[in-house]
C-alpha cells in the first residue's frame, strides 16, 4: 500500500530543493532520488530528507526505493535543460528525458503509485502563434528538450488510460530568484539564464551581459519573457499534490505570472537592485528563441487555487543577488 512519503526525482537540483524545502514546511515526509550530476547534496537538509543518490533509469534501484518507502506520489523534476545542448546531442535528451522516466512509471505502475506530478514547460509550445499562452494552445516544440518533455506528456496521458495514473503537468515558464533565506539557491554549470549571467556580469564575474538579439518586434527590441519565482513554483507542486490527492484528473497547467519583461528590463532592475553598472553587449539572436513568452496563468488558479506571489522581477532579482553575494559567491559545495 501506498504511504504517505512523496519521491521527488531531481530534488536536489534548483526547482527541485526549493519544493523539497517548501513541502517539508509543509510536514511531508520526502525522499530524494537524484543522481548528483547536476543536483548538490548540500541543496537538501540532511537531517530531515532521505537521499538515495542514483539514476532513474537505474531499474534495480528504483524497486528497492519503491519497496522501502512505497511512495503515495511521485515529483518527477529530474531532466537535462540545456536547450543548446538538446540540439546538439538529440539522444542525450530522449535518453534522459524520455526513455529513463520510463523505468520509473514501471515501478509505479508496479506498485500501485498512480500520482505524478511533471516539471512540463512552455518550450512544448513551441514559437506562440498568440500570446498570451494557455494550455489549449497547439504543442509544436521546436527544440528536443521541448519535444522530450511534450513526449512524456504524451506517455503519461497514456498511462492513465491504461492504468489510471493521474499526472499534472506543470508547464513553467522562466523559473528564476532564490529562497529569500539565501539558505539555498541557482547553481548551475554552466550557467545559461539569463538572471544569474546578469548578475555575475554585476559581480564581476563576467566581463559583461551580451543581449540576444536587439531587432524583435517588441517595444524595446529584446525578448521578452514571464519570470516565475522558484517559491512560487514550489507552492504550486504542493498544491497540485492537494489536486491529485482530492481525486483530480490529469492536467496540464502553465506556471507563469502573466506579465512579461524584456532583457533589457531585466538588467534595468539588476542595476538597481545590484547598484552596479553591468555592461551589456548587443549580439545576434539565440537560434530558436521566440519574441514573446507570456503564459496565461487563469487555469492555474481556477484548478488548483495557485497564483504566483512574487509578481515583481525585483524581488526575484534582490533573492538571487543575495545567493550570489554569499561567501560562496551562490555555488554550493563540489
Ligand atoms: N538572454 C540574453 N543573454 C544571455 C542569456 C539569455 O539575452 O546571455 C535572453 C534570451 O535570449 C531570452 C531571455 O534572455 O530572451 C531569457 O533566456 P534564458 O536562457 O534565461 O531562458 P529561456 O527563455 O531560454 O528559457
Amino acid at each position: 500500500m501506498p504511504s504517505d512519503t512523496l519521491l521527488i526525482t531531481g530534488g536536489a537540483g534548483y526547482i527541485g530543493s526549493h519544493t523539497v524545502r517548501h513541502l517539508l514546511e509543509q510536514h511531508e515526509r520526502v525522499v530524494v532520488l537524484d543522481n548528483l550530476v547536476f543536483g548538490h547534496r548540500d541543496a537538501l537538509p540532511a537531517d530531515r530528507v532521505t537521499l538515495v543518490e542514483g539514476d532513474m533509469a537505474d531499474a534495480a534501484l528504483v524497486e528497492r526505493v519503491f519497496a522501502e518507502h512505497a511512495p503515495e506520489a511521485v515529483l518527477h523534476f529530474a531532466a537535462f535543460a540545456y536547450v543548446g545542448e538538446s540540439v546538439t546531442d538529440p539522444l542525450k535528451y530522449y535518453r534522459n528525458n524520455l526513455a529513463a522516466p520510463l523505468t520509473l512509471l514501471e515501478a509505479m505502475q508496479r506498485h500501485g503509485c498512480r500520482r505524478f506530478i511533471f516539471s512540463s514547460t512552455c518550450a512544448t509550445y513551441g514559437d506562440p502563434v498568440r500570446v498570451p499562452i494557455d494550455e489549449s494552445h497547439p504543442q509544436s516544440p521546436v527544440n528536443p528538450y521541448g519535444a522530450s518533455k511534450w513526449m512524456l506528456e504524451r506517455v503519461l496521458r497514456d498511462c492513465d488510460t491504461a492504468w489510471g495514473l493521474k499526472s499534472v503537468f506543470l508547464r513553467y515558464f522562466n523559473a528564476s530568484g532564490c529562497h529569500p533565506s539565501g539558505e539555498i539557491g541557482e547553481d548551475h554549470d554552466p550557467e545559461t539564464h539569463l538572471i544569474p549571467l546578469v548578475l555575475q556580469a554585476a559581480a564581476g564575474k563576467r566581463e559583461h551581459i551580451t543581449i540576444f538579439g536587439t531587432d524583435y518586434p517588441t517595444p524595446d527590441g529584446t525578448c521578452i519573457r514571464d519570470y516565475i519565482h522558484v517559491c512560487d513554483l514550489a507552492s504550486a507542486h504542493a498544491l497540485a499534490l492537494d489536486y491529485l490527492r482530492g481525486g483530480g484528473e490529469t492536467i496540464a497547467v502553465n506556471l507563469g505570472t502573466g506579465r512579461g519583461f524584456s532583457v533589457r528590463e531585466i538588467i534595468a532592475t539588476a542595476e538597481a537592485v545590484t547598484g552596479k553598472t553591468i555592461p551589456v553587449r548587443h549580439g545576434a539572436r539565440r537560434a530558436g528563441d521566440p519574441a514573446e513568452l507570456v503564459a496565461d496563468p487563469a487555469l492555474a488558479l481556477k484548478v488548483l487555487g495557485w497564483k504566483a506571489a512574487r509578481l515583481d522581477p525585483r524581488e526575484h532579482i534582490e533573492s538571487a543577488w543575495k545567493w550570489m553575494s554569499r561567501p560562496h559567491g551562490g555555488r554550493y559545495r563540489k
